[in-house]
């Protein structure tokens, strides 16, 4: 069974065609970050024209690397949320019209379920139940995935996601963006006791997550430096940073694994490709006897492969999209598309 998937929710425009859910045969990103460098951020409705320009050649090179035609595709999976709504639009468009033209089944993906889906193509032995800590741009959730598509949330951010953080510091210190890969490597020449930020852990129990008073906490630090004309070591910062960070992370997904019995622990999301995460957290875990899985780094970034991945197995639990499908920029994992139609069955 051959899919092939969408990816447009943010900055990236992703297609890539797999084979039974884990094998890849292809997976094209074409990257939007320089354009939006000069911004600072990613900017929306940029970002949905260059995904109206991209997308065609995006999805024909996807198909001839993979060596495999339009119409040897059997389904199209498609991401609908969350994400920005113009970027996330382009791709749905595309895909409705593939799937009616191609008259295949639609499939409608969430993308932090996508991110979750990363770990099957890397390790075709992996099976539910495990624990996921999922770390990106706009989300950071502890969830604990009871089986294929099925999710207890356990913990989540109540104010900025981790990746968020990690791209608001980098600026504040003068980085690039996004900030996230620039932290971890400026981290890596810095003391991360140098500075101390503070671990918030909310209130006794809690497995949600809280970054923003962290954020302050170095945009406090850097101001208070700055007035009284100190210098400013940016390497300790980004690794007294990151530290906080992970050190709230790593203890509250062991928590979590306790609370569960769980011996398996998954990464997702962009922050996921965060080297001194990966490292702590399976250094932590197999102190207690628990396994640790990350993809690789191309994966933990939005593509299009572990949308197909996503798709596979929503196919499977009959989880197909009629042409009402639209995006929903605010997509709850675990909410399922309701059909208003039998098409196509
Ligand atoms: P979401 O998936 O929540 O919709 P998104 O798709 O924009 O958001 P991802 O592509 O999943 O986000 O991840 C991008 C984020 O990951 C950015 O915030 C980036 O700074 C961060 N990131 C990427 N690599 C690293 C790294 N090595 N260390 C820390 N953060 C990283
Ligand atoms: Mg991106
Ligand atoms: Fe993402």
């Amino acid at each position: 069974l051959l899919t092939l998937a969408i990816e447009t929710s943010c900055d990236e425009t992703s297609a890539a065609v797999l084979k039974n859910g884990r094998e890849v045969l292809s997976n094209v990103i074409s990257s939007q970050t320089e354009l939006h460098k000069k911004f600072g951020g990613v900017v929306p409705e940029v970002a949905s024209r260059k995904h109206v320009e991209n997308v065609d050649m995006v999805i024909q090179e996807a198909l001839d690397l993979a060596g495999v035609s339009f119409k040897e595709i059997d389904q199209i999976g498609v991401t609908y949320g969350p994400g920005l709504v113009g970027a996330l639009l382009v791709g749905v468009s595309v895909a409705k019209a593939m799937a009616y033209a191609l008259n295949i089944p639609l499939i409608g993906v969430n993308h932090i379920e996508g991110h979750i889906y990363a770990n099957f193509i890397e390790d075709p032995q992996l099976q539910p139940p495990f624990l996921c800590l999922i770390v990106s741009g706009g989300h950071s959730h502890l969830a604990y995935v009871k089986d294929y598509g099925e999710y207890e949330i356990m913990g989540k951010t109540r104010d900025d996601a981790v990746g968020e953080a990690f791209d608001k510091v980098a600026r504040a210190i003068g980085l690039g963006y996004p900030g996230g890969p620039l932290i971890d490597q400026l981290a890596k020449k810095g003391n991360p006791e140098a500075i101390y930020f503070p671990r918030v852990y909310l209130e006794n129990g809690s497995l949600d997550f809280s970054f923003s008073g962290l954020k302050s906490a170095v945009l406090n630090y850097l101001h208070t430096q700055r007035q009284k004309g100190k210098e400013i070591i940016v390497e300790n910062v980004a690794a007294a940073f990151q530290q906080a960070v992970i050190e709230v992370l790593v203890n509250k997904t062991l928590e979590g694994a306790r609370r569960k019995g769980a011996d398996k622990i998954v990464l997702a999301g962009g922050v996921a490709a965060n080297s001194a995460l990966r490292q702590t957290l399976k250094m932590e875990a197999e102190k207690i006897g628990i396994k640790v899985k990350y993809p690789s780094l191309d994966l933990c970034t939005d593509n299009g492969a572990m949308i197909g991945c996503a798709a596979y197995y929503n196919y499977l639990k009959g989880y197909t999209a009629d042409l009402y499908l639209n995006a929903v920029p605010n997509l709850k994992l675990g909410e399922v598309y309701e059909n208003k139609t039998n098409y196509p069955q």
